[in-house]
């Protein structure tokens, strides 16, 4: 069966059990059970909320739809952070994994070599980006995610640079859906684009949104 008319069927159950989960919500107020209705009322919003994000997927998977859908999960979050933050200095990465429509999957780190580094500063050979970029194609991935990290602590530090922008804006107007990412020592992590739409999602209840397309990452 076509993922779409599964995401329909799975959907309209929902849907279903939610006007079920109404009217034994009613019954019980009607009743003057009102831990029970709460307990109904409760149940009915996680409901809602997930079909919605279930309509929305559908509606965002779709052909006709530009906007880019990352899913990631908080334990590679986890080690990408590890990875951009051996000491005082800037790094970068290259990220590529899973694509499926709109779908992108991130899970792979591929490392490219720096020319200039410095603690507010990275910039990588165009020799090691070619070479990154050539690896991943021939691999039938592309570029998702194009992430470094910035010293400091907090949300604000995740803040993209003048520098960072036009990089980011240059590769997306060059065909290329990357999206970009910088990370803070402390566990923050900032997704950030000029021109392609995106929504990210992360899995794990160590991952917190703290608005603006940035989450809190737990570290050990
Ligand atoms: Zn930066």
């Amino acid at each position: 069966m076509r993922s779409n008319r599964r995401i329909e069927i799975f959907s309209q159950r929902i849907l279903a059990k939610e006007r079920a989960v109404t009217a034994a919500m009613l019954e019980a107020f009607r009743n003057n059970r009102r831990g029970k209705a709460k307990e109904f009322f409760e149940l009915v919003c996680e409901y809602n909320e997930f079909s919605e994000l279930c309509r929305q997927w559908h509606q965002n998977l779709s052909a006709e739809s530009n906007c880019i859908q990352l899913s990631l999960d908080v334990w590679f979050l986890q080690d990408l952070i590890k990875h951009l933050t051996p000491h005082a200095d800037e790094e970068v990465v290259y990220i590529t994994g899973h694509s499926v429509g709109n779908l992108r999957i991130p899970y792979r780190i591929c490392e490219v070599e720096l020319k200039e580094q410095s603690v507010v500063y990275a910039r990588c050979t165009a020799r090691s980006c070619s070479d990154a970029l050539i690896e991943i194609n021939e691999k039938g991935c592309c570029l998702q995610l194009v992430a470094h990290s910035h010293p400091g602590m907090g949300k604000d530090t995740t803040t993209p640079s003048g520098i960072d922008l036009n990089y980011l804006d240059k590769i997306q107007k060059n065909d290329s859906q990357a999206v970009g990412v910088i990370v803070s020592r402390d566990g923050f992590v900032r997704f950030f684009t000029s021109c392609v739409e995106f929504e990210v999602s992360i899995k794990g209840a160590e991952a917190e949104y703290v608005g603006d397309n940035v989450f809190k990452i737990l570290l050990s």
